[in-house]
């Protein structure tokens, strides 16, 4: 659905950034600027920043940044119309229902019943467990040595014996029975007509990012099949995209997510303060978890249990980590089966010791891959040596490669020179060495790519935005074609247009796009760091520097951009190279007031 612009820059100017993000961010007063600790990052000292000018957000730490928009869609996971929606709502702008297609309407006045569906269940669950009926689930949760705060905090219910409970209550609320059984809390056959889906177990609702109830699972009491039921995939359920625990481990802000395998996993690490774990649901690790987990983190601790299933789930985690260019580790737990075991004989202390010494992956997979040997036969040991040169030949980076041969020499006490020259035979005979893909993080590879002429045209967008009176000296030389790609050319020409008739507004820029990746780079855009220069003198040659910069490198790609046989291109050429020599030899005239 798209709003008009018009509509956008009323809810924006309705909602000012540094009363929006002040909400979520403790900000302090810092020049003309607010200051705080980074939410997508973990830090330590503030480098996230917030203008009231320019009515944008930017973090010269994790480089992330945008407008009010840009920073909900980011820290609650939104979509650009729903943060508009929210904004709105949150600002008193009413929007105009006809601008969405009777389509999407539908589908959205839908999410948003089985929303309340979800939710209706979940209270219909903990008011189960709290009755008589659920004594014997409240038994189950305090066997597990669950408090009740953690039973509240989680909102754990209970769906006792009886097959149509649910069905009943969430009838008397209004709901039909086709909703009822789209949100897959009840199913219909011929024999019992709508009946719960869920009975005799205790309750896990799973909440996405937002809070929002999407789903259940559901623990058998007694024994049966299945042990564990979970809520069938619905439009706002789907299992892929969602962990359970994220909506608490979002915020706990400890550098690391940890990844475990079950409701319990999760529930009892919290409870024993290990606010950072999540689990997948009851499927294995999928790419768009790790896309998820990118949004909050950017280390991952697997936290799988000790047996074959759990190692080898561990093991496609990391690939799928790598994958996402996200750091992954593996925690050991041994000798017990889950996180849940251990801290209820070890105690947390124990525990956080074994977060510090989660082992890095590449340790992981030769620790699993040496079970298959033999290491009192020589010659299986021989193999599993030659296994570890192979894997170490998989580090293109020297250094990195040799930091990890010494590791390796230690932990396995081979001797350090024989394994260098191990390394070497292998890497000498080819073949083997796959070529490791670089991780497709589109921002990381972007920054790596960065061409250095884009810097002085950063630095020049940001000046002219800070001190839009600088225009006049400036577009005498600049034009918005000088600029290097697409985005900022773009955006030059919105400033060029809007500074020549005093409209220019940085944030409404940012209403023109709508991806959180645009909007970081148009954040960047408006808030490379500029250094103090003080005098006057210095100022004018700094300006003058990158004006010439900016020429030169504008000139050097519309020349190279040419056909060689365009007509146009002799002329070009010629009135180009005399357009730097008189800038060369221009002085720039800053005027102070
Ligand atoms: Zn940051």
């Amino acid at each position: 659905m798209r709003y008009s612009d018009d509509i956008i820059e009323e809810v924006r100017s309705r909602n000012d950034i540094v009363d929006v993000i002040g909400q979520y961010v403790s900000l302090k007063r810092a020049g003309a600027n607010y200051v705080g600790l980074c939410p997508f990052h973990n830090e330590k000292s503030p480098s996230f920043s917030v203008s009231p000018s320019k009515q944008m957000f930017y973090c010269f730490g994790c480089r992330v940044g945008g407008n009010v928009f840009s920073f909900l869609m980011k820290y609650d996971n939104l979509t650009f119309g729903e943060a508009v929606r929210f904004l709105a709502e949150r600002g008193g702008v009413k929007l105009p229902e006809e601008d969405e297609s009777p389509e999407a309407k539908r589908m959205r006045d839908k999410r948003a019943t089985l929303f309340e569906i979800n939710k209706e269940a979940a209270k219909y669950y903990v008011y189960q467990l709290k009755g008589r009926s659920g004594e014997k689930g409240l038994a189950y949760f305090r066997d597990r040595k669950l408090t009740d705060e953690t039973i509240t905090r989680f909102g754990l219910g209970y769906a006792n014996v009886s097959s149509d409970d649910l069905v009943k209550y969430l009838r008397s609320k209004g709901y039909s029975d086709a909703l009822i059984i789209e949100a897959g809390l009840a199913s219909h056959d011929e024999k019992y007509g709508t009946h719960d889906k869920f009975w005799n177990r205790v309750m896990f609702p799973i909440l996405d990012a937002n809070s929002k109830v999407i789903g259940f699972g559901g623990r058998l009491m007694g024994d049966g099949k299945p042990k564990y039921l979970n809520s069938p995939e619905t439009p706002v359920f789907d299992k892929s995209r969602n962990l359970f625990g994220l909506n608490y481990a979002k915020n706990a802000r400890a550098g690391y997510i940890i990844i475990c395998e079950g409701y319990m996993d999760v529930i009892a690490m919290h409870q024993a303060g290990f606010n950072m774990a999540v689990a997948s649901l009851g499927t294995a690790f999928t790419s768009q978890q790790a896309q998820l987990l990118k949004r909050y983190t950017d280390t991952v601790i697997l936290s799988y249990d000790s047996d074959g299933a759990g190692t080898s789930a561990a093991l496609k985690g990391i690939q799928l980590l790598k994958e996402a260019g996200l750091k992954g580790k593996v925690l050991n737990l041994k000798p017990y089966k889950d996180p849940d075991e251990f801290i209820k004989a070890e105690g947390k202390e124990a525990f956080e010791e074994r977060i510090k010494k989660a082992e890095n992956p590449f340790f992981f997979e030769i620790s699993v891959k040496e079970r298959e040997y033999d290491m009192s036969d020589p010659a299986a040991k021989t193999e599993f040596h030659r296994y570890i040169g192979q894997k170490l030949c998989e580090f293109k980076e020297a250094v990195e490669r040799e930091n990890y041969i010494e590791a390796v020499a230690q932990r396995y006490s081979i001797g350090s020179d024989d394994l260098h020259k191990l390394v070497a035979s292998i890497a000498a005979e080819g073949g083997i060495v796959k070529a490791k893909e670089k991780p497709k993080s589109g921002m990381h590879s972007q920054l790596r790519k960065e061409d250095p002429g884009r810097k002085p045209q950063r630095v020049l967008i940001t000046w002219l935005a800070d001190e839009p009176e600088l225009f006049e000296s400036i577009s005498k030389w600049i034009e918005p074609e000088d600029f290097s790609d697409d985005l900022y050319r773009g955006i030059a020409k919105q400033m060029w247009e809007g500074l020549s008739d005093g409209s220019f507004d940085p944030a409404r820029v940012l209403d023109r796009f709508v991806e959180e990746e645009e909007h970081a780079q148009v954040a960047e855009l408006f808030n490379t760091n500029l250094v103090q220069i003080d005098t006057k003198d210095e100022r004018e040659k700094a300006l003058h520097d990158i004006l010439y910069e900016v020429k030169r490198t504008g000139y050097e790609r519309r020349l190279k951009d040419m056909a060689s046989d365009d007509p146009e291109r002799w002329n070009f050429t010629l009135q180009g190279k005399r357009r730097l020599e008189e800038l060369l030899k221009a002085r720039i005239i800053i005027s102070t007031d």
